[in-house]
């Protein structure tokens, strides 16, 4: 069962100078429960591939669906993860991942709660009252992640999430990662240019061609998790 359905989508920018075709025909599924990264050439289409099933962009032709009706624009229920986690400074870490729970309406104990089991889920015990200012890189990040799980996404986008950060710490965030996701094995689709760690995470890997790019080769990644 698929959540997430691309056919034949394809997107051409329209500049001044003229345009510039990023996708012709994209054409895969991320299944429901499937964590799904995409790699391929820097350049190639893949924030834009995200950014459509984001619903920050729109398709030129073909189609875009999230389990089932065409994207139209974004939705409270799908979460996206970028490079830079874009926390609001003068909040809580707390108050940062409860924020989506406010839109939503969610009473106030009910977010605290939710927030501080998403900060626990992350491994940020103890930093619940801390400032953003007050938090590493990669900490940062796992508060962008808590935030984007609150909403009990369909499904988590993620960006180059780890992107802006150092090898070492890079490494520690996809174990991290990984053992979030096996707690709580939500449909994701992640784009990163690192392929060890998308082999490392995914349980399938689009590799996108050069653009305008399309799907060259989906792998299947055999490999058991614990
Ligand atoms: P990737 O994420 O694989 O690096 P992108 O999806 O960011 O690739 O970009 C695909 C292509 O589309 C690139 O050639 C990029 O320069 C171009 N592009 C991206 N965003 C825009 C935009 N807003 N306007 C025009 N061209 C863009
Ligand atoms: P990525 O890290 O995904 O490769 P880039 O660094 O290529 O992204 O692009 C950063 C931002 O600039 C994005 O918002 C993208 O949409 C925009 N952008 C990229 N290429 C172009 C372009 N040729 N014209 C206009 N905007 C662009």
């Amino acid at each position: 069962e698929a959540v997430l359905e691309f056919e034949d989508t394809a997107l051409t920018y329209r500049t001044a100078s003229g345009t510039i075709e990023a996708l012709v025909g994209v054409t895969a599924a991320v299944p429901k429960g499937c964590f799904v990264s995409v790699i391929g050439p820097s350049g190639c289409g893949k924030s834009t591939l995200l950014d459509i099933a984001g619903g920050l962009l729109a398709p030129t032709s073909g189609s875009a669906r999230l389990n089932g009706e065409e994207i139209r624009g974004p939705r409270r229920t799908t979460a996206m993860v970028f490079q830079e986690a874009a926390l609001l400074p003068w909040r809580t870490v707390r108050d940062n991942v409860a924020f989506g729970l406010e839109a939503a309406g969610v009473p106030k104990k009910q977010r605290r709660e939710r927030a501080d089991a998403l900060i626990n889920l992350v491994g940020l015990d103890g930093f619940a009252d801390k400032h953003p200012g007050d938090l590493s890189g990669g900490m940062r990040q796992r508060v962008a992640i808590a935030r984007a799980l609150a909403v009990d996404p369909e499904i988590l986008l993620m960006d180059e999430p780890f992107g802006a950060l150092d090898q070492q710490t890079r490494m520690m965030m996809g174990t991290e990662l990984t053992k979030i996701w096996e707690r709580i094995r939500c449909s994701v689709l992640f784009v990163t240019h690192d392929i060890p760690e998308a082999i490392a995470l995914s349980d399938e890997v689009w590799v996108m061609s050069q653009r305008p790019a399309r799907i060259k080769e989906r792998v299947v990644i055999d490999i058991p998790r614990p």
